[in-house]
């Protein structure tokens, strides 16, 4: 027996290299029921990046159609680049009783908080230290120096918006924080006003008929 419910929109932020994507890649891996919401992006595609399931690539023009055609729930500029969600896979998980992993900033979580405060669930991470930060942005070897110095620069900015959050991760241990989401993700499924089955599942337990 179990009672239907609406997916949730759970969204992790932190500055770059704080440990996020390992968390989500370990949470996908190990939960059923979530999948990954893929953004659209003009940021070059870097390599090993899969189009269509890392990011959806797009020109700057493409992006600037979806936006005019509102099939975008949020869109922001991040170092220099434009990252948005597509609105019709995340509207259709959540009627289907699916959550939705977010790897967004900020900027997208303030929208989708002003837009969508009932499905939302926001997490923030936050690195031990700034040394283990730019320790973790290096060893990635992704991005050229200069990047990297820019990330940093921008680590900051970003720090300062943890006040915004519904959570708040130290991310010491990758073991320790995946369980904390994990937690997280357990208790917020279980709030009453997800499930939308109830009213009738307790309307059967009442009458006897369930
Ligand atoms: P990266 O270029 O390293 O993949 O991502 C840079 C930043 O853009 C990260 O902080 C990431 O959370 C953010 N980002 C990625 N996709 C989106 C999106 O769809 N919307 C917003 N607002 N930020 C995004």
């Amino acid at each position: 027996m179990a009672i239907s419910r609406r997916g949730l929109m759970l969204v992790l932020s932190s500055p770059s290299g704080a440990g996020k994507t390992t968390i989500s890649r370990r949470l996908l891996s190990e939960e059923p029921g979530i999948r990954m919401s893929v953004s659209a992006t003009t940021r070059a595609r870097r390599p090993g990046e899969v189009d269509g399931q890392d990011y959806f690539f797009e020109q700057p023009e493409n992006f600037q159609l979806m936006v005019n055609r509102d099939e975008l729930l949020e869109h922001a500029k991040v170092f220099g680049n434009y990252y948005g969600t597509p609105r019709g896979p995340v509207e259709d998980a959540l009627s289907d009783g699916k959550d939705v992993l977010f790897d967004i900033d900020w900027q997208g979580t303030q929208q989708l908080e002003a837009k969508m405060r009932d499905d939302l669930v926001s997490v923030f991470i936050v690195p031990p230290s700034v040394a283990e930060l730019e320790r973790r942005l290096k060893s990635r070897a992704q991005d050229s120096d200069e990047v990297v110095a820019q990330r940093m620069a921008k680590a900051a900015d970003e720090l300062s918006h943890y006040p915004e959050y519904d959570y708040i991760i130290l991310n010491n241990d990758v073991e320790s924080s995946v369980a904390s989401v994990r937690a997280i993700l357990r208790a917020e499924r279980l709030k009453r006003e997800r499930q939308i089955g109830l009213p009738d599942f307790m309307k059967g337990l009442r009458e006897g008929r369930t």
